[in-house]
């Protein structure tokens, strides 16, 4: 039988403990898991792509299933090209819902073999996101509850940098 290799793709800027959270479970699920990085042009990234997978590559070393990538354009593309076929999404709340439905919706227009998977977000995450983290630290506020000490420190050296 074909292995089954997911993707999990993300701006992850930066990795929360809510995408770790994902990750894991999805890896117990299938047989390969690829955390695709997106470069995202209309986003405005505090992290740049690099910096944003290592911070990813810090944290899944644990699992020898999961790799770490980056992309860019159309998502069902990179799928084609890594010959993956399911998408992997994290649910949080309902304003998510819509959202993600329309973009599942299209991703399976454009490519039918493709299926996106949706997990739904552990209820201690279910408030957590990249945003709301940066939110804090930019005040100087505590991140540890929500990102791995590697990333708690990044922000903080990245904040203290835009201050000057
Ligand atoms: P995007 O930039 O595409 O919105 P993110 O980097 O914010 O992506 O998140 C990547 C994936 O992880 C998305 O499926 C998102 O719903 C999911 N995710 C983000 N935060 C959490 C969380 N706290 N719990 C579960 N899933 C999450």
């Amino acid at each position: 039988m074909r292995k089954k290799r997911a993707v999990v793709p993300g701006s992850f800027d930066p990795v929360t403990y809510g995408h770790l959270d994902i990750i894991e479970r999805a890896q117990a699920i299938f047989d390969e898991v690829v955390v695709a990085v997106i470069e995202n042009r209309a986003k405005n990234q505090l992290f740049d792509l690099s910096e944003r997978a290592e911070m990813l590559r810090d944290e899944v070393g644990r699992w020898p299933t999961v790799s770490v990538d980056t992309f860019s354009g159309l998502l069902v593309e990179y799928m084609k090209k890594e010959r993956a076929q399911i998408i992997v999404r994290g649910l949080r709340v309902m304003s998510d819902f819509e959202y993600e439905l329309q973009l599942a919706l299209i991703n399976h227009e454009l490519a039918p073999e493709v299926e996106t998977f949706f997990l739904a977000a552990s209820g201690r995450y279910s408030f957590l996101s990249s945003r709301v983290v940066k939110e804090i630290a930019s005040y100087g506020g505590p991140v540890a509850e929500f990102v791995p000490p590697k990333v708690e420190a990044r922000l903080k050296k990245k904040y203290l940098l835009e201050r000057g």
